[in-house]
């Protein structure tokens, strides 16, 4: 039932030309303006230091002015798992992605069982734009434009899982919607890589540590850099009322370079003993990235950043595991990982800002949930959450709830 609902909007969406539903929004009352950044494990433990160094300015000022705190995820959360949770509020065994692989084939969105939110906004009227974003590939019509990110296929990464296709090596469906923007980004931003690099194997790293790990952060930069120039240009020249952006570096650095002891499982000096600040430096990079899209936010646009789940180096009981030390592919030595079976040992991490929403607010405890985000974004566009949705709108972040619900 729902998902007829969900198919028929994308039908009608499709069959549209973006111009006229352009149009048809420019006579319409002002809609709020939300911006969400989504960053792919963002670890708290890691960035609570850098606060405190001042190495996080944008950060700081977006929890200054803002409410935060830990997310809640879903249990052994990954980002498909998550970030599909986070499209539709419901749980993974009801929308359909449960993980990187599903059924054995890699998680795409016609997998999704349950309709996610950029299809609500764009019924609604909303004007939707997304750059990035995990598990959006195949794009989906929208009143916008979309732009997929992790779990992309394309030019040696036919699997799609962790690997880094440009925009013109995407193969398998469209990495984006509207069809012509593709020739558009091409020609003024570039052939950008579409999602972060892949880790490299052990046999990759075996006699050359040193040399891998450099070559493979500056690919990462080249890469992050490439994506800040992509949203700029987006938001400069596509503004869209509802904007989602996402970053994925964070958490591959942290799955093999997260800074651990000699007694921490998986140690390898030769690998960990490196570039210790390389994770840390992630969240600095991190924070430009947010510096160049703050440029365009106002005062009435609410910025909401989130974090699937965090990163924890490995635990004692998985020096025995031997699927421990692997990555998702199961072959580049890990020393931290996500998957816990309890998603409460590594929570995500909230931060909103925006018109009435309290200032300076930590929100405690497990209270806050991954399924939250949906029904709250919904809320600010004053459009009623569908009965499916297991989340609710975070009304403690409000100052006054009624007066933060956005003119219909
Ligand atoms: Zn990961």
């Amino acid at each position: 039932m729902v998902f007829q609902r969900f198919s028929m909007v994308l039908v009608l969406l499709a069959a549209l030309p973006v111009a006229l539903l352009g149009q048809a929004q420019s006579t319409a009352k002002p809609k709020p303006h939300v911006v969400v950044i989504g960053v792919n494990g963002m670890e708290l433990d890691v960035i609570r230091p850098l606060l405190l160094e001042g190495k996080m300015p944008n950060l700081s000022s977006v929890i200054r002015k803002g409410a935060y705190g830990k997310l809640r995820t879903v249990s052994a959360p990954n980002c498909p798992r998550v970030y599909s949770t986070f499209f539709t509020s419901t749980k993974p065994e009801e929308h359909g992605v449960t993980g990187f692989i599903v059924g054995g084939i890699t998680a795409n969105t016609n997998m999704l069982k349950e309709e996610p939110i950029w299809s609500m906004l764009s019924k609604n009227g909303v004007t939707v734009g997304m750059a990035n974003v995990p598990a959006t590939f195949p794009v989906m019509p929208v009143n916008g434009y979309m732009i997929s990110g992790m779990l992309t296929r394309g030019k040696n990464c036919e699997d799609g899982v962790l690997c880094a296709p440009k925009l013109s090596e995407v193969q398998g469906g469209d990495a984006v919607y509207p069809p012509a923007m593709k020739a558009e980004l091409l020609k003024n931003v570039g052939d950008f890589y579409i999602d972060c690099e892949r880790m490299p194997s052990a046999a990759d790293l075996k006699g050359h540590e040193t040399e891998a790990i450099d070559a493979w952060l500056n690919k990462v930069q080249l890469i992050r850099e490439q994506q800040t120039q992509l949203f700029d240009y987006l938001l400069s020249r596509h503004p869209t009322e509802f904007t989602w952006l996402g970053q994925s570096c964070e958490d591959r650095t942290g799955h093999w370079l997260y800074p651990i002891a000699p007694y921490n499982a998986g140690y390898n000096p030769k690998i960990n003993a490196v570039r210790t600040e390389a994770f840390p430096d992630q969240y600095i990079a991190f924070d430009k990235v947010l510096g160049a899209v703050l440029k365009h936010v106002d005062d009435n646009t609410y910025v909401i950043i989130v974090s699937d789940h965090g990163i924890k180096p490995l635990r004692e009981f998985e020096e025995t595991d031997p699927h421990a030390h692997m990555d998702h592919e199961k072959t580049t030595p890990v020393v931290a990982k996500h998957d816990f079976a309890d998603g409460d040992d590594v929570p995500g991490s909230f931060f909103a800002m925006g018109p009435g929403i309290k200032h300076d607010l930590r929100l405690m405890g497990f209270e806050v949930s991954v399924y939250d985000l949906a029904p709250t974004i919904l809320h600010i566009y004053g459009i009623e959450q569908p009965a499916q949705m297991r989340g609710r709108v975070l009304s403690e972040i409000f100052e006054n709830s009624d007066k933060a619900i956005a003119k219909k």
